[in-house]
């Protein structure tokens, strides 16, 4: 299975891709997440993304969908992936469709995690992320035991240099300007899945099981 996992910065992506990829056995793929890990190792890509990342606008896609398609060609990824923050505008949407269509594989569903703005600017601003496994906490809402280490790995937690105010802000523009469009795109391919966001972690993961459930086309 194909999945996209679609919704604004705060939405709860991450989060409920990681835990529910882990539960169908597919490959999770975050291009933030692989952003963020090309940052720590200095690699050209890093210094090309950088500059879009610390500003809070989109990396452009030639250099995204170059990082995707090459991700996808590894074996992990031949049982199927849940795509996390990727596609993000209809470029992307378009090229990894053609590239999937390409395998004889094609996009089964599109998971819309639908969250107020009040929220997301709420979540966003408590939010701090484990430096090493990228799982993210939140100060009031989800703290981790042990203040400032990552519950599942010890990780160093920190908190995300695009999570400031103004650069939030900027995010929640470019989603809205760009990505925002994506939804009426995968409806009306018949793939949208729209879920409430709101609510306990586990909460909204049963709402997506079963939401998944109902509306796999498989
Ligand atoms: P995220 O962790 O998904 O919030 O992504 C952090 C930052 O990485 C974004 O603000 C963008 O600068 C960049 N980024 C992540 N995914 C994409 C994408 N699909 N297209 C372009 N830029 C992206």
């Amino acid at each position: 299975m194909y999945i996209v996992f679609l919704g604004a910065p705060g939405a709860g992506k991450g989060t409920q891709a990681a835990t529910v990829a882990g539960k169908l056995k597919l490959a999770h793929i975050a291009t933030g997440d692989m952003f963020r890990e090309a940052q720590k190792q200095e690699t050209e890509l890093a210094k090309q993304a950088r500059v879009y990342m610390e500003k809070g606008v989109l990396v452009p896609d030639d250099i995204t969908i170059k990082m995707v398609l090459e991700r996808i060609s590894a074996p992990d990824c031949e049982q199927g992936v849940i795509f996390d923050g990727f596609p993000r505008t209809l470029e992307q949407a378009k090229a990894l469709d053609e590239a999937l269509v390409k395998q004889d594989k094609m996009i089964d569903n599109v998971v819309y995690i639908k969250v107020s703005e009040a929220e997301l600017l709420e979540r966003l601003s408590g939010r701090w992320i484990c430096r090493q496994c990228q799982t993210p906490y939140h100060m009031v809402n989800s703290p981790p035991r042990t203040k400032g280490r990552c519950d599942r790995c010890g990780g160093e937690l920190y908190q995300r240099p695009d999570d400031t105010p103004e650069t939030v802000k900027e995010r929640l523009r470019v989603y809205f300007a760009e990505t925002a469009p994506l939804i009426d795109y995968h409806n009306r391919a018949g793939k949208l899945l729209e879920v409430d966001g709101e609510g306990g972690v586990d909460e909204v993961r049963e709402r997506i099981l079963e939401s998944l459930e109902k509306g796999s086309v498989k």
